[in-house]
């Protein structure tokens, strides 16, 4: 079937699953396929379950002769195209996000930001991939006024693709750091993979909104409108702002050019979020979300997912950015944490995952970090950190770190948690 055949039925039926164990009724199931699983074969499952019509690719399936399968050459691509076809049908507005850190902060905060004012579908919590893009176009509806894409990329051209489908009006690239260096081969790889959402806004008269203070995206826009944010004295920018106070919640104040200042006390720990911060901002601004909404839903936002999260415990207080880490993040994290007044600070760091040749020497650069950073104590967690010269504690994994705290707690600390989030270290803020 070709696509225009299959909007139709998918306008009969707007809600599209990919997993045979959540099929709502009436939903179109598609047969996507993995490095371990094969959708085709729960396909008869999922019609079973609820499903209106189930979309496959190997024709076999479908030879029972029941009409509710439709064949497709490929179920992944169909599920793109379909995905386009509907946003192009809706014309809504859209702002595409990528870049190597704070994605999914910044993509929340753009939502409450123009939530403020308008009707705006975003990326539910991480679903940035080739799947999650195009299902969460799939829930675009007429009443949608914007919506806010996060795209995530891994490898070199993805970026291309989910902007293909996506087709952005406006795109924001958070940053371009050091992060997949086993996947996209080098930190210019990186560089140009988040560069492909510059180059189809290009080619297409889209907008940026840039950190007009970042030297590699400012040169990579090139041509590009932008719409500038930054740090006040660093950037040429219409949105500007600086930290005023970050312990342990980010205090920052802001304003429109020469303008009245802002001041906002968010929920967020970490000063690297006030890059996050002043890009939802010059994005509210510009959409002509007033001023006084903007500080509202800045202030208002809450850190889901350890990203960035402060608990405190009866033992401890913890800064919970188990979510994920990379050289760029965790150089941010330890910078705020190393400039945090708090007594009795203490880190406990996972492996940075996925930075294949480079490895040794970004966990060594951390290290060497910790050593003159004035921490009480420091956990190191992994097989990468295992390697690296250094005086602090080690341990193979996560289990390891569970035993020595049922062996004896910290107490009275101020905990950093950071690591990949292979390293499971969001198993321990419930034991500390
Ligand atoms: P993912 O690649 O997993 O989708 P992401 O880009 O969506 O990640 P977030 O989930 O928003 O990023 O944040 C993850 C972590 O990145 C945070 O907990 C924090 O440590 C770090 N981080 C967030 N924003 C920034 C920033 N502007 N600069 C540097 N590090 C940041
Ligand atoms: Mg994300």
């Amino acid at each position: 079937m070709d696509i225009s055949g299959l909007y139709k039925i998918f306008l009969e039926h707007p809600t599209v699953t990919t997993d045979s164990r959540e099929c709502p009724e009436g939903s179109i199931f598609f047969a996507l396929k993995g490095a371990s699983f094969n959708g085709n074969a729960f396909a008869g499952k999922a019609l079973e379950q609820g499903c209106a019509y189930a979309v496959v690719d190997e024709k076999e399936v479908a030879e029972t002769g029941d009409s509710r399968y439709i064949v497709v050459d490929d179920c992944l691509s169909a599920l793109q195209q379909l995905a386009n076809y509907h946003r192009r049908k809706l014309g809504t507005r859209i702002v595409g996000v990528t870049g190597t850190n704070g994605k999914t902060t910044t993509k929340e905060l753009l939502a409450a930001v123009l939530g403020e004012k308008y009707n705006v579908l975003y990326t539910e919590g991480n679903f940035n991939n080739h799947i999650g893009v195009p299902k969460t176009l799939l829930r675009l509806k007429p009443e949608h006024e914007m919506a806010v894409i996060e795209m995530g990329a891994n490898h070199p051209g993805e970026i291309k693709t989910l902007v293909n489908i996506v087709e952005p009006d406006y795109g924001l690239i958070t940053n371009v750091g050091k992060a997949h260096l086993a996947g996209f081969g080098s930190f210019e790889g990186v560089i140009r993979t988040k560069g492909e959402l510059y180059d189809y806004l290009r080619d297409h008269g889209g907008k940026v909104f840039i950190n007009s203070g970042d030297p590699i995206l400012s040169e990579i826009a090139g041509s590009l409108v932008r719409i500038k944010y930054g740090i006040s004295d660093v950037a040429d920018a219409e949105v500007n702002g600086e930290v005023t106070v970050c312990d342990p919640y980010l205090n920052f104040r802001w304003r429109h050019e020469d303008g009245p200042w802002h001041n906002v006390s968010t929920h967020i720990i970490g000063s690297y979020n006030i890059m996050n911060m002043l890009a939802a901002a010059c994005v509210g601004l510009y959409f002509e979300v007033k001023p006084e909404q903007v500080d509202h839903a800045l202030a208002t936002y809450v850190p889901k997912n350890n990203r960035s999260e402060l608990e405190v415990t009866a033992h401890n207080s913890l800064i919970i950015d188990a979510y994920n880490a990379n050289p760029t993040s965790m150089n941010a994290a330890l910078t705020n944490f190393r400039d945090m007044k708090a007594d009795n600070k203490m880190a406990i760091l996972g492996d940075m995952g996925e930075l294949g040749a480079v490895s040794n020497e970004e966990h060594q650069k951390v290290v060497d970090f910790l050593k003159d950073s004035g921490l009480d104590e420091v956990w190191l967690v992994g097989k990468e950190f295992g390697k690296t010269v250094c005086p602090f504690r080690k341990f193979n994994d996560v289990e390891e770190v569970k035993q020595a705290i049922a062996a004896h707690r910290p107490e009275g600390r101020c905990i950093l948690i950071k690591g990949s989030n292979s390293m499971h270290l969001y198993q321990l803020p419930k034991l500390l």
